[in-house]
């Protein structure tokens, strides 16, 4: 059994597992895509104090290597479901809620431990229903600084309004063929060769939808102290409600989340 699950390697959950690992806990951090969360493809990040214009990758191989080299664990897994479970206490089965601890499944495994922190950030939102129809087989993309150069002398097309699509479509500008700007909900033209969307971003905590409260969009509830409607169960950085999202933010809400989580610990189950 492992004192803490830590769910996603985004900058939330890897600065939690630093904490962690150095009150001398076990760790164990589950990720289901790549270490380092929603910044590693950034090429440039300007705000991060001390770092000045560190490129995304960089920044979070530094801090996954901190982790690992504090004693944190990271398996390649995604969460598919968390339970809350009587503890076993030598041989008895003790009912009281407070001394629960968690089964935690994967697509590969079963995990024990005694409290969560979620730090499942965010994924990009998906085309509508009737885009995706019109896109058929035709490639999506997320990210035009990952992918634009396939598409050199090409085609394309950026789905999105905000500030974001503006940055792709003057990215792609200098490479592709053709640029279409359209809308969501939009037609996609029949010559793009490829989509590239920037549509916003959505959360990742519906796989705890009954055990934590969501709010509307699908944001974990959580107000500074990082502790949801579950008792053991805490939530930092762009999973959960806030107003701002950025990678400082996501940094402190995990040691908050840690160091409460931690005192949960020594509250409730040892
Ligand atoms: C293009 C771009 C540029 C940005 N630039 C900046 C910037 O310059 N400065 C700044 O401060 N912020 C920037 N941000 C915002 C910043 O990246 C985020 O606020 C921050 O990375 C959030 O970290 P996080 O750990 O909460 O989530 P994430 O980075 O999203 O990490 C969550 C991790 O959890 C994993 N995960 C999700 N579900 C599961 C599951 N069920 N099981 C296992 N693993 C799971 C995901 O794969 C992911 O790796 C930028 C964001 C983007 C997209």
């Amino acid at each position: 059994m492992y004192d803490v699950i830590v769910i996603g390697a985004g900058m939330a959950g890897l600065t939690a597992a630093i904490y962690v690992s150095r009150a001398g806990k076990t760790v164990l951090v589950l990720e289901s895509g790549v270490v380092g969360g929603q910044i590693v493809n950034a090429p440039s990040v300007e705000n991060w104090p001390g770092d000045y214009k560190v490129s995304g990758k960089e920044l979070m191989d530094k801090i996954s290597h901190q982790a690992k080299e504090l004693g944190a664990e990271i398996k390649y897994e995604e969460v598919l479901s968390v339970q809350k479970i009587q503890k076993i206490i030598d041989g008895d089965i003790k009912n009281s809620d407070d001394k629960s601890v968690f089964a935690v499944k994967t697509d590969e495994d079963e995990y024990s431990c005694g409290a969560i922190i979620v730090a499942t950030g965010t994924e990009p939102r998906k085309l509508s229903v009737s885009q995706a129809a019109d896109a058929g087989e035709r490639p999506i993309s997320y990210c035009a600084t990952c992918d634009g150069a396939l598409y050199k002398d090409k085609p394309v097309v950026v789905v999105g309004s905000g500030n974001t699509a503006k940055q792709e479509i003057a990215y792609l500008e200098g490479i592709c063929s053709k640029v279409y700007h359209i809308h969501h909900d939009d037609p996609i033209p029949e010559d793009a060769e490829a989509i590239f969307v920037a549509i916003g971003r959505v959360p990742k905590a519906e796989f705890l939808s009954g055990l934590v409260e969501l709010d509307s969009d699908g944001y974990i509830v959580a107000d500074e102290s990082c502790t949801t409607s579950c008792s053991g169960i805490f939530a930092a950085g762009d999973c959960r409600t806030k107003s701002v999202r950025q990678l400082v933010t996501a940094a402190g809400d995990a040691a908050v989340a840690a160091e409460v989580a931690l005192d949960y610990l020594g509250e409730n189950i040892y």
